[in-house]
């Protein structure tokens, strides 16, 4: 199975190609052609190093509007540093499309993040507190976003950020389709599915 058979366009094949990746993993063989066509939510159960980051990044640069400027996508990650590898591997895989990819995290003066906010972001990779910190300034709006996705899941969970995560939540529109990232599946993280993704799939790697 190569990487042309799972309906990405000719610009996410080329930046697959300049990565060096040759063959996608088993979650990307998974998800991307359910991100690219579905319209279900989707927990993937897979672990780090399995290449979950291009299973997602890949389908959201191809689906993303470049000529809109609000943010389509939120992605929530337990730490900064994953914050910061994620928002480096997508924009290792944009290509030539011009999509514009913050990385929001406590621990960092709020000014930069709120003035780059304000140009227009497309893709926000955020820790829950500082994202919920720019939600309750005003500084992000995630009312129109397309595309919500919980990275690492369980960690998040084990680090006491259901609250924050519930409240994020509830600040996105109805419409949004909802990808979870987990290396487990505890009984919260059904109950969080239950109570917020709609006709969703599992998909265990
Ligand atoms: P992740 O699981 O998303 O943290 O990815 C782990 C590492 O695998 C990252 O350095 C990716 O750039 C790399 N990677 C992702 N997909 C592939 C692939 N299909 N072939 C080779 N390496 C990959």
């Amino acid at each position: 199975m190569s990487f042309e058979k799972l309906g990405l366009s000719e610009n996410s094949l080329n930046a697959v190609k300049r990565k060096g990746f040759v063959k996608p993993t088993d979650i990307q063989r998974e998800v991307i052609p359910r991100l690219l066509s579905g319209n279900k939510d989707i927990i993937g159960q897979s672990q780090t190093g399995t290449g979950k980051t291009a299973a997602f990044a890949l389908p959201l640069i191809d689906l993303i509007d470049e000529e809109m400027r609000n943010v389509q996508a939120i992605v929530i990650t337990p730490t900064r540093e994953l914050a910061i590898q994620v928002a480096n591997e997508i924009n290792s895989l944009k290509g030539r499309k011009k999509i514009r990819v913050l990385s929001v995290y406590g621990g960092q003066p709020i000014g930069p993040q709120i003035r780059n906010l304000r140009k227009g972001v497309h893709i926000v990779v955020g820790t829950p507190g500082r994202v919920i910190d720019h939600i309750e300034r005003g500084t992000l709006s995630l009312s129109e976003v397309d595309y919500f996705i919980l990275d690492e899941a369980d960690r998040m969970l084990d680090m006491g950020f259901i609250e924050e995560i519930e409240n994020i939540l509830r600040h996105t529109s109805k419409e949004k389709r909802v990808l979870m990232f987990s290396a487990t599946i505890p009984r919260e993280i059904l109950r969080l599915a239950r109570r917020y993704l709609r006709n969703y799939e599992v998909i265990k790697i």
